[in-house]
C-alpha cells in the first residue's frame, strides 16, 4: 500500500519531434538539425546564421 505511481511520460514515436522553443508539432523544421517550428525558426534563424533560408 502507499505505492507511488510513476509519472506518465509522453513518448513520441520516430519522426515525431517537437519544437525546442514552443513545443509545437506543426510546421516543424528539422532539415538542418534545427528542430524548430516555422515561427520560432523565423525568429531564431538570424541568430543562428540562417539568413540564407529567410
Ligand atoms: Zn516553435
Amino acid at each position: 500500500m502507499g505505492k507511488i505511481k510513476p509519472p506518465k511520460q509522453r513518448k513520441y514515436g520516430k519522426g515525431a519531434y517537437r519544437c525546442r522553443r514552443c513545443g509545437t508539432h506543426e510546421a516543424l523544421i528539422r532539415s538542418h538539425g534545427i528542430y524548430l517550428c516555422r515561427r520560432c525558426f523565423r525568429e531564431v534563424a538570424p541568430l543562428l546564421g540562417f539568413k540564407k533560408y529567410m
